[in-house]
Parts: structure tokens; sequence; C-alpha cells
């Protein structure tokens, strides 16, 4: 089995392996598993191996390549890299070349990892199950092929859960990276809104997007968030609060951290499997001598209706510049620019896309803005300071992460509101700025991997991990391989 990614970058620190050997078995990993999975959009190969050769010169020469020396990672679609193409999964942008690297990928690469892969995605961002890629298609999980691997970010999560010692960049505006996570049995966090730059990011709804990690357990995630995390000049809304070494962190253990279980936090159609899992996840903690106890978040059943139109709103917006003229896809019909405009956004958005242009665009109108988004902006504030007041009492708190586990393909993508509603336990972390995290807490009958959630106070990213770390030292789930692995 190869090894993780702490161990990877300590064996090509200690020229035990070479940053070349470690970039072609990555290459090699996704080779093997993609023909089932569908989870990459490109693959780099001559450009990863020239970038790892010039690492293994450099630590010839005795430089410091960096804390995640010769470490792979890989890139949602919709994070920009110089190289290959950056789509969001989107036909508008099929042939876009960023100009520049996002300000993640080049962080990773200046702790000495290399990207290998470009990872499907949901349209945009948009969707729950990856089957909104215009570019790939449906990509499958890897513990059942007929199953979604969640969304948005499920190329990231099939290949978390399909291959080791990699680090996968995800977003999430809503629980992109949660929510996947907890489909592919893998863990992922959505560090708190501010701690990672989004410069490079192709923008969803920039109140609520975040870029985070998609690995095999929480120290992976520690590692690359100290990587990557911390004030970038590039991104206004990014900020200068002080990154700790999160790995170093999670030795201080969990003893003695207050986590509440919100009431709200069980609703109605949670799958009873899911629910069983997670309770005797609560207990694992207890256990470890975490102080468990009942909080309340009374504007919990208001988060969903509140995203979809924050959500909506913005995404009208951010998306208006896809217009044929700035970038990508151009009608070849049109004749007139307005006819450009129109033509080449008919042709090029996605179904579901299109819903949330429309959505958004309604609720910003004239005589609707304070009836839905006004609205909803004033019911933000409420559900935010919910968490301020239950983080008065608690030091974090637990959730499912998903309702239900991995669905099949095709299952509910008919029904926007049956999908909209594998979200409610994810979106509140955005709608509240607060850091969360996803990892496995066991197995249904059937064998699919079920997701625990742990949210956190702004910029105590760290006590999450901490949390998520001491559970992982207690318990195996995240060790399980599934049927498709390299
Ligand atoms: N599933 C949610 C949506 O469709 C969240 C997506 C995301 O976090 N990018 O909007």
């Amino acid at each position: 089995m190869s090894p993780g990614v702490l161990e990877t970058a300590a064996a090509v620190r200690g020229r035990k392996v070479k940053a070349a050997e470690s970039v072609a078995e990555a290459i090699g990993q996704i080779r093997r598993v993609d023909p089932q999975l569908h989870a990459v959009s490109q693959v780099r190969e001559d450009e990863a191996r020239r970038a790892a050769d010039d690492l293994d010169r450099r630590i010839a020469r005795g430089e410091d390549p960096g804390p995640l020396a010769g470490v792979a990672f890989t890139a949602k679609d919709n994070i920009c890299t110089r190289w290959g193409t950056t789509t969001a999964g989107s036909k508008i942008l099929e042939s876009y070349r960023a100009p520049y690297d996002a300000t993640v990928v080049e962080r990773l690469a200046r702790a000495g990892a290399i990207c290998v892969a470009k990872t499907n995605m949901d349209e945009f961002g948009m969707g729950s199950s990856t089957e909104n890629s215009a570019t790939v298609g449906p990509t499958r999980n890897p513990w059942r092929t007929t199953h979604v691997p969640g969304g948005s970010s499920g190329g990231a999560a099939a290949l978390a859960a399909a291959t080791r010692g990699m680090i996968h960049l995800g977003s999430d505006t809503g629980g992109s990276i949660r929510q996947p996570a907890a489909c592919c049995g893998v863990t992922g966090i959505k560090p708190s809104y501010g701690r990672v730059s989004r410069y490079g990011l192709l923008a969803f709804a920039s109140s609520l997007d975040q870029i985070g990690v998609l690995e095999a357990d929480a120290r992976e995630c520690a590692a690359a968030l100290s990587a990557m995390a911390g004030k970038d000049p590039m991104d206004s809304t990014s900020a200068d609060v002080p990154v700790p070494d999160y790995v170093a962190g999670l030795e201080k253990g969990a003893r003695g951290l207050r986590l509440g279980v919100p009431k709200e936090y069980f609703p109605e159609g949670v799958d009873p499997e899911v629910e069983a899992r997670v309770r005797e996840g609560i207990d694992v903690l207890r256990r470890l001598g975490v102080d468990v106890r009942e909080v309340s978040l009374p504007h919990t059943r208001h988060a969903n209706p509140t995203y979809v139109l924050i959500s909506a709103a913005e995404a009208s917006s951010n998306l208006a510049r896809y217009d044929g003229v700035h970038y990508g896809y151009r009608s070849s019909e049109a004749g007139s620019v307005l006819e450009v405009y129109a033509r080449s956004r008919a042709e090029a958005f996605g179904p579901e896309v299109k819903r949330r242009i429309m959505v958004g665009t309604f609720v910003l109108s004239a005589g609707y803005y304070d009836a839905f988004y006004n609205k909803a902006c004033k019911v933000r504030k409420l559900i935010r300071r919910d968490f301020e007041a239950a983080f008065r009492e608690v030091d974090a708190v637990v959730s499912p992460t998903s309702p239900v586990t991995a669905f099949p393909i095709g299952d509910k993508i008919d029904d926007p509101l049956k999908l909209y509603a594998v979200d409610v336990l994810t979106v509140p972390a955005n709608l509240a700025t607060v850091p969360g995290v996803s990892f496995p807490c066991g197995f249904t009958r059937a064998g699919l991997p079920v997701g625990m959630q742990l949210y956190g106070r702004p910029f105590e990213d760290g006590t999450i991990l901490r949390l998520a770390h001491a559970f992982q030292e207690a318990t195996d789930h995240h060790r399980k391989a599934p049927p498709v692995r390299a």
C-alpha cells in the first residue's frame, strides 16, 4: 500500500524516496482507478515529472524542499492552474486556460507538493452528486460504482478514497467538501471563511465559498491546511489571523473539550442507520473525555431555504461574466451582441446552472429583493447568532454530515428539491462562516460509509481537527479501503 501524505514528505525530505518516484506512483494510482471512477478531468504527466526532477535536484543541492516535499496533489476543476484547462465542469469554460495559478496551488507548490491532476465536479459547484458535470460526466463512488460520490467535489472525494498519499483540493459553498467526504468515507475540512485565500477559485457564491481539502484522515488535513492558510494580498476576504501548526496542535487531544449536540440536528429524514452511527461516534468522543451536552440552534430549519436564495443570488451575479465575449464558449449562431450573450449562455450552461441563475436574478430584482434576498440575509444573521450563543457554552457541535449515505446515480437528479435536501446539515457552516470537518464514523449494513461532522468557532479550525484526530486514533473506520482501490 502507498504511504500517506506525511510519510511521503518525510521520505522525500530524508532522501529515501525521490520526488520523481512519488509523483510517478501517484499518477500510476490515478491511472489504475480512474477508468472505473471517472474522477479526473486531466492528468499532468510530463510537466509534473519535470517539476519533480527539479525538486530532486534542489534536494540534492541541500536546499530545504518544503514540508510537503514530493507529495502529489490534485485541484478541483474550478481552481485555476497555469497548466491544462480550468473548466468548472462547464461547457462554457471547456477550453479555458487560466493565465495564473490559484494562491492555494502556489502555496502547496512552494511547500514542495506537485500538482498531478484536475478533478471532476458538478458544473460551477452546483450539485451534491457530481452528476452535473458537462465535461467528464458522472463520477462513481469507489465503495459502489453504481452510486454517486456526493458533490460537488466528487472527483476529489472518489480519488481520496481510492488512492493514498495525495492532497486533494476541493471547494465548499454549502457542503461540497464535507458531503462527498461523507459519501466516500474520507476526511474533509471546510476551513473558516477567510482562513484560506480564494484567489484563483472560480466564484460560485462569494460570501460562502471556501477552499479546503479531502484526505485519508484529520492529520493529513492539518498538514495541508498549515501550508495553505493565511492572509493573501490577492484576496481581500482572506483574514490576517496567525496560522498555527495544525499538525502539532493535534497532540493536545480531546479530553476536556465541550461538545454540543444540537437537538435540531437529527431532523426527520435522517436515515436511522446514519443517526445510529453518529450517536455511536458521539459515545466514542465521550469515552475519550469529551464533555458532551445538548445545545440548541433554533433557526436550523431555515438554513436550507436561506442558503438556496443567497447562493443563487450571488451565483447569478458571479456568472454574469460568462457572456461569450470575456471568457469561454461563444455561440456560432449569434449575430448581434445581445444574441452573443443570450445564445452563448443558453447553449453552454447546464440546466441546474440556468435554474440557479433564474432564481438568483428573480430574488435580486426590484420588487422581490426585500421579500426574498434581503429577508434571507436577515435570517442568515439569526443563524449566525445561534452559533455564537452555542459557542459560548461549547467548543464544537456535532451532527451527521448528510442525512443520507451515497445514493444510486440517477436517483435524485430529476428532482432538484430532493437533491437540495441532502444539504440541510452542511449549509449552516457556510452561512455562519464557521469551520466544518467531516470524517467517517462507521458503515451501513449495505456497506456504505457514514460521515460525522464537527463545527467549530471561526478560526478555531484546529479544535475540530483535534477532535477528529482523537476520534481517529480510537477507531479504524477511516482505514477501511473501498473495493475500488489503487
Ligand atoms: N450542494 C450544494 C449546492 O448544490 C452545495 C454546493 C457547494 O458547496 N459548492 O449548492
